[in-house]
């Protein structure tokens, strides 16, 4: 008992440590009452969390005072976040209503509180709602965009402290994070969040390749400290003489962006070159700033050589989410390319701290940008025709991807994302001359609607009044407007064809004398394997079906099973939970041994073989599917439908065997097929499903299928096959399926 008296006490100092720490981050803004406001904030917090602790053991006070702290220091928020940051958690979690945060903190206060109480994860067994959730919060940027940037603090420091927290709800919280939470941060300018939160999530998912990169990383640290000394020292002095105030050091580039380089471009740690970059921060006034920066450009590359290809002048044109700078790439002494990012102190303040930093320099020209973009996100939340799931998947890939700039016929600036067409152009504009547009004169040369448009184009829309939106233009499209938009009107289409298909439907089956009702209907959509009775609608107007099978259908009527179409049933799902629980240890599948009790496959999208990290999904018809955890389909199954993700783990069974993927390039040869095929078949005594093979110009790459164990058997054959002579680098591959098994 007396030990416990004591860590009370030890904790109080501590919470109040903690306080104090939080106060001073808080300093640089604070006005006159604020401390007061802070402080009563702080102690409703503490009041009302007093009885709760963290899975960690942890007072919880301790995780809104880190929400807090990040959000004054690592986003550069104000008093009134702070104080949201401190209660975010009291009305979900206390008896604290918001009439109370009203009364004691003001309107403006308990909105944000509103806000972020919305939004906090509620799961239920209903696929869209958490799609459904994701929407609500960037529906808040159009009231308050304080409320993201507190719900990212609180998700920052979740997954700094997740340790506790057990398997499969880290996996699930990781794999949010890396869908909607790190491209949110992105967007906003927070590259510096969006970085740790991807190396937090990726620390969860895919453990064993974050501890390896890390320990090689740190493995030639020193050697790296080295060489970025060697290759600044020769133009640090030259600046300083040329009379500009400059901070120079080299940056190492996260963990995951060196991970994504790897998969992308398919090669091993080693052939990573750029593990960092060198930052050039200049300290000028305003006026100076640009000129300042090119200046250092001209300093750097008087001494490197850069390539003419990687130049990027974020500065004349800073990205739609406010980020200016300079970079370039440069071959340093010892032939390896180099980047450098050359900026100001108040454009690095922009980078880092995003949004937030923008409203202290409000005579920056970024402003506009966001603001375009914030009103842009109005524009598109506000089309409730868009499925909610639909929309999120266009508006992350919205969130992510670079834009390039476009002019007018006027010369007026529109942005757009990379590889957008003169489609998106169009309804980027506006929605009528995209639904009308027939083709574009890019630089006053003719194009097709799906023209690819390069930065700089001038773009003329073409329009006809004739013209309707295409099922078709949905594959190339890019912008999220363009493809709401055409969804909608191709969806308003069939609506009134199938309008159309109904009434035919009504006079046929009259002279036929069988009743029209609703059970007919179904009947009739199921006799002719449609998912919906309007898709049998449309396919009668569009002359699709024989109407003559109608007959056929009145005399195969008996036989017919009387039975709704299958739909996605929460009960369903629900006794599949069950019975993957059912006197189990940790709820856990167990792939191998549950196989006759229970109906489960191993996904082809990422072919998983045991010795992965796997979880599996429920889907509705088609059993249980095993996914690997880094599969391209996992952060969207999980974060969507977190409820139907079940714990796998593998049992031993060496006898069967999986089928996996093997990428292998090297020097073409001859002979090498046939000792690649001798190494696998006859050495290894694996089977070879399938071999693809492309020769080019003497280098050869290969793709083939193979049956293997498991992860080790796999890793033993990859070194075996690397030792064959020419053979450059063999690496395991997943089939790149885009299809995502959702309902299915
Ligand atoms: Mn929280």
């Amino acid at each position: 008992m007396n030990e416990l008296v004591i860590d009370l006490e030890a904790e109080k100092k501590e919470i109040l440590k903690r306080y104090r720490a939080l106060l001073r981050a808080c300093k640089p803004a604070m006005q006159k009452g604020d401390k007061r406001m802070i402080r009563q904030a702080f102690d409703m917090a503490l009041e009302s969390h007093k009885d709760m602790r963290r899975k960690s053991g942890e007072p919880y006070i301790y995780h809104p005072i880190a929400v807090a702290q990040i959000a004054a220091e690592e986003i550069g928020l104000g008093t009134t976040s702070i104080v949201c940051a401190l209660l975010h958690d009291v009305v979900e979690d206390t008896d604290i209503t918001l009439e109370d945060i009203e009364r004691e903190f003001g309107k403006k206060v308990a909105k944000i509180i509103d806000g972020l109480t919305k939004i906090s994860g509620v799961f239920d067994y209903n696929s869209s709602l958490q799609a459904e959730n994701f929407r609500k919060m960037l529906l808040t940027l159009a009231d308050d965009v304080r409320v993201i940037l507190i719900k990212l603090a609180d998700r920052l420091h979740n997954m700094r402290t997740m340790d506790f927290m057990p398997r499969d709800k880290q996996l699930k919280i990781s794999s949010e994070t890396v869908y909607l939470y790190a491209p949110l941060a992105h967007r906003l300018g927070l590259y510096a969040m969006k970085s740790e939160l991807e190396d937090l999530a990726m620390k969860y998912m895919e453990s064993e390749t974050y501890k390896f990169i890390a320990k090689k990383l740190n493995e030639k640290k020193a050697e790296r400290e080295l060489y970025i000394k060697e290759f600044i020292e020769p133009f640090k002095n030259i600046l300083i003489e040329q009379g500009l105030k400059a901070e120079v050091y080299g940056r190492p580039k996260s963990i995951h962006s060196i991970w994504n380089k790897m998969r992308k471009k398919g090669i091993p740690f080693e052939e990573v070159y750029d593990l960092f970059a060198i930052r050039i921060i200049l300290d000028s006034s305003l006026e100076n700033e640009k000129a300042d920066c090119w200046k250092a450009y001209s300093i750097v590359t008087d001494l490197y050589r850069p390539n003419p290809d990687r130049l990027r002048d974020w500065i004349s044109s800073p990205k739609a989410n406010g980020y200016e700078s300079l970079h370039t790439t440069v071959m340093g002494s010892k032939g390896q390319w180099v980047e450098v990012q050359i900026r100001t102190k108040r454009m690095n303040e922009i980078a880092e701290k995003g949004f937030a930093a923008h409203w202290k320099y409000k005579e920056s020209a970024a402003d506009t940008a966001l603001d375009q973009w914030i009103h842009k996100v109005r524009e598109l939340l506000s089309n409730p025709e868009s499925n909610a799931l639909d929309f999120l998947d266009e508006f992350k890939m919205n969130l992510f991807s670079d834009e390039i700039f476009i002019f007018t016929p006027k010369g007026a600036l529109i942005q757009l994302p990379v590889h957008a067409t003169a489609l998106d152009f169009a309804f980027e504009i506006h929605s009528d001359l995209g639904a009308k547009c027939i083709g574009a004169k890019v630089n006053h040369k003719l194009v097709p609607l799906s023209y690819k448009l390069q930065n700089g184009d001038q773009v003329e829309i073409l329009a006809s009044n004739k013209q309707t939106p295409k099922e078709d233009w949905l594959s190339f499209v890019v912008t999220a407007k363009a493809k709401a938009r055409i969804k909608s009107a191709l969806k308003e289409e069939k609506r009134r064809a199938a309008e159309e298909g109904k009434e035919i439907l009504e006079r046929k089956l009259k002279s036929l004398k069988i009743t029209y009702n609703t059970d007919n209907i179904n009947k009739l959509t199921l006799y002719f394997k449609y998912p919906a009775p309007i898709d049998l609608f449309y396919n009668i107007a569009k002359g699709n079906i024989d109407l003559g099978s109608l007959k056929e259908f009145q005399s195969a009527e008996k036989t017919v099973e009387t039975r709704t179409p299958e739909r996605i049933e929460a009960a369903q799902i629900e006794g599949i939970i069950n019975k993957v629980k059912a006197g189990k240890e940790n709820n856990t599948l167990l792939i191998g041994e549950d196989m006759q009790k229970l109906d489960y496959k191993l996904s082809n999208c990422c072919n998983p073989i045991p010795g992965d990290d796997v979880f599996g999904f429920i889907t509705v018809s088609d059993g249980i599917k095993i996914h690997r955890t880094t599969c391209p389909n996992a952060a969207k199954l999980m974060s969507n439908f977190g409820y139907r993700v079940v714990k796998a783990k593998w049992t031993s069974q060496k006898e069967l065997a999986f089928l996996t993927g093997l990428r292998i390039r090297g020097i073409d040869d001859v002979g090498l097929i046939n000792q690649l095929t001798t190494v696998i078949s006859h050495d290894f005594k694996v089977n070879i499903r399938s071999i693809t093979i492309d020769s080019n110009e003497g280098i050869f790459e290969g793709a083939i299928m193979v049956y293997v164990n498991d992860t080790q058997h796999l890793e033993n054959l990859i070194k075996k096959l690397k030792q064959v002579k020419g053979v450059t680098s063999v690496t395991r591959y997943d089939s790149e399926s885009k299809n995502l098994e959702i309902a299915s």
